[in-house]
């Protein structure tokens, strides 16, 4: 599908979902609501910036904040420099911009270490570094640990979870996280790849919405041309957040941070049953 059809075909995916989500088959891998189902539960969509790289900050944050959506943004805090340093990573400056935004900060380790690897000494400091730095810089501790690389074992989890709420990788119900029955411990993450086109993606969301479930999407760099393994095209993302930006104006999914979702999902577990 060349760019001018993917955008029509996002646009009609998007449009059709936001009518009412009655309807069948859109395509291969988009099959939204069958016939006699159900009325649709709202689900949830967050997404997530790993690394805190720039063009997170030069494309991601500003085609969000026009679109109205949040998320949350992963930071390396010991990576992060001053605002004169050259850096592929942003300046605490930078990060505030996301806070004021409305997104949550949330730790990524302190130097971008597999947390499996290291010894007890540094795993510790991998994990509080980020809780004060993140606590003097924006004000508002993190409750929210992404393993970096994904990595992580039964004694990571443990140490993590003695100082965050939440930890998310890329494994874990392949980002589709299920509401009510999400472990804290293992928040799942879709992450956009080069293969996948942003209809996919939107489909995705619409699946959320019918399915009451908790989408979670990984971003890394955003590039301006064909992007790589831990890349996604600027035309993409802009896709994808534009979808979720118009899914969310007409109350197909709610967008949210990771901390303000599982509060909600939390709260809603604490509900009793009738
Ligand atoms: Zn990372």
């Amino acid at each position: 599908m060349n760019n001018h059809a993917a955008r029509r075909y996002l646009l009609a995916v998007a449009a059709i979902a936001a009518i009412g989500l009655g309807l069948v088959v859109l395509g291969p891998h988009l099959r939204i609501g069958t016939e006699g189902s159900p009325a649709p539960k709202r689900g949830i969509v967050t997404i997530t910036f790993d690394d805190a790289g720039l063009s997170q900050y030069d494309v991601g944050l500003r085609v969000a904040r026009a679109e109205g959506v949040v998320g949350t943004l992963f930071v390396p805090t010991g990576l992060v420099t001053d605002a004169n340093e050259p850096s592929w990573v942003m300046s605490w400056d930078q990060i505030r911009d996301f806070r004021d935004a409305g997104w949550e900060i949330g730790a990524h380790g302190a130097h971008h270490l597999p947390m499996t690897q290291l010894g007890p000494t540094t795993m510790e400091s991998e994990l509080t570094d980020p809780i004060d730095d993140i606590g003097a810089q924006i004000g508002v501790p993190p409750v929210s640990f992404s393993s970096p690389f994904g990595d992580f074992n039964d004694t990571t989890i443990t140490r993590i979870m003695a100082y965050y709420d939440y930890q998310l990788s890329w494994k874990g119900h392949g980002g589709r996280n299920p509401i009510p029955d999400i472990d804290p411990r293992y928040i799942g993450r879709l992450e956009v790849i080069p293969a996948m086109s942003s209809a996919e993606v939107c489909g995705e969301m619409v699946r959320a919405a019918e399915t009451g479930t908790w989408l979670v999407l990984l971003f890394h760099t955003i590039v301006a041309g064909e992007p790589v393994a831990y890349e996604v095209s600027e035309a993409v993302y802009t896709e994808v957040v534009t979808c979720l930006g118009l899914l969310t104006r007409r109350g197909v999914v709610e967008n949210m941070t990771v901390r303000d979702a599982m509060a909600l999902i939390t709260a809603q577990e604490r509900m009793p049953t009738q």
